[in-house]
């Protein structure tokens, strides 16, 4: 049975992330996404908890599909979940350079390897960070978040101008 980790910070969860998760879930036994925090940082601009709740209600669809928040080291949340592998999605070159590094690192910590998604090209240029803008100013945000959490996200982004 394999079973991945796909990590990221998901405040809020993207059309960009689902892409990533959606594709790996074709590929893998099980797909676990995970909610990576610094325990010593303020949060972002969704809780924990709340990047949590969009999450489930994101890929509810998928049986293979689990979401669980980790603290700390990527090396060690591939530990606790008993991962085979961790996947990244890559949006542009830039993503590259920066993702081979940690690719390298998190190899050399902790024999973790890593493989590099290339996004959609109709996703390639969705952030969560524009997301938030956008939602902050009241902008639409079709098409940069799923469907099904479009109003939750809009909402509370709206309260944070
Ligand atoms: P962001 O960079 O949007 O804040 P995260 O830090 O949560 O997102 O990133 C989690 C993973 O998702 C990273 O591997 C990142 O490169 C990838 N990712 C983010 N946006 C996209 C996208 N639009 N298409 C493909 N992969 C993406």
């Amino acid at each position: 049975m394999r079973k991945v980790l796909y990590p990221g910070s998901f405040d809020p969860v993207t059309t960009g992330h689902e892409d990533i998760i959606v594709r790996a879930c074709a590929l893998f036994d099980e797909v676990i996404v995970g909610v990576l925090y610094n325990p010593h940082k303020a949060s972002g601009a969704f809780s924990i908890e709340e990047r949590l709740a969009l999450l489930r209600a994101v890929t509810a669809p998928f049986p293979n599909i689990r979401v669980k928040a980790f603290g700390g080291l990527l090396v060690d949340a591939v530990r606790a979940c008993g991962a085979d592998a961790v996947i990244r999605g890559l949006r542009t070159m830039a993503d590259a350079d920066v993702e081979v590094q940690m690719a390298r690192l998190n190899r050399q910590m902790g024999q973790v390897e890593t493989l590099l998604i290339p996004a959609t090209p109709a996703v390639s240029h969705v952030s969560a960070t524009m997301a938030r803008e956008i939602g902050r100013f009241g902008g639409n945000l079709t098409g940069l978040v799923p469907e099904s959490i479009r109003r939750q996200v809009a909402e509370t982004l709206a309260k944070q101008q």
